[in-house]
């Protein structure tokens, strides 16, 4: 996969690039990651980017000739996914990520002050993505969210790729508790379960807490499931449930 970052502060991103599980997908070359700035394509000998609102107000707003000079210059197919981030797209999830990471070629286009012109989002952009329902300053650090999210499910990112299909979202369900070593500190132990060896009963331990613990913490994402009588009877005895008259 490519992923190309058109940004007018890239050296954000830069540094998060060259460490754990994305330096490593990269060394792979099963991704690879551009940094463009975007001043780069600035026609003026100001180098400018941004100009006034239309219509006025506070803000700035990114000129339209540097972004569609930049996607041209990048020469992107048919297939390539031009994303812009920002607030206003569809939330970035889990699945959203897993199937990016499908994709050939995605360039991300980062904002800066107001945003960028609609023309580039009317004729340019292919998907809006947003990380969450607030306001940054800038996309640089929503693409780096997103390239993350999608760097570490490329097959083969993970050393342990169960290690991924486990976590909160794969299933719609929060992820379980974890404990490592000591099994008892200041006072506080380990499930018994977990030192029994018992693998079934670990499984089924593992699957009731982060039922519960989705309850809790996301009822949401329990809504999109089809609860047996036994997840009922565990989310019950938790008091996660009303009991039913
Ligand atoms: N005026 C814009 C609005 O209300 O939708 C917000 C502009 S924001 C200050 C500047 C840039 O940050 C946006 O163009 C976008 O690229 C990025 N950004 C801010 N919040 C974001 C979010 N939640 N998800 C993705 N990108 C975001």
């Amino acid at each position: 996969m490519k992923i190309d970052v058109l940004a007018l502060f890239p050296e954000i991103v830069a540094p998060a690039l060259k460490t754990g599980i994305l330096k490593r997908v990269q060394d792979t070359a099963k991704l690879t990651v551009n940094l463009h700035n975007l001043r780069d394509w600035a026609t003026d000998k100001h180098k400018s980017v941004d100009d006034y609102p239309y219509g006025g107000g506070a803000g700035m707003i990114l000129k339209p000739e540097p972004i569609f000079a930049a996607v041209a210059t990048l020469n992107p197919r048919e297939t390539a996914h031009i994303i812009y981030l920002t607030p206003q797209g569809i939330p970035l999830t889990q699945g959203l990520a897993e199937s990016l990471s499908l994709e050939t070629h995605l360039i991300l286009l980062c904002g800066r002050y107001k945003g960028v012109d609609e023309r580039v989002r009317d004729k340019l952009v292919t998907t809006e993505i947003s990380i969450g329902d607030y306001v940054l300053s800038g996309g640089e650090i929503a693409a780096l969210v997103l390239i993350d999210a999608v760097g570490r499910v490329l097959p083969g990112a993970l050393g342990d790729y169960e290690s991924a299909h486990v976590d909160s979202f794969s299933q719609d369900l929060l992820d379980h508790p974890h404990y490592t070593r000591p099994a008892e500190f200041a006072g506080m132990h380990v499930p018994e379960v977990l030192l029994s060896g018992h693998h079934e009963n670990i499984e089924k331990w593992r699957y009731a807490e982060a039922l519960k613990r989705t309850a809790k913490h996301r009822p949401d994402l329990l809504q999109k499931l089809e609860l047996s009588e036994e997840d009922i009877a565990i989310l019950k005895a938790a008091g996660l449930v009303e009991p039913t008259k």
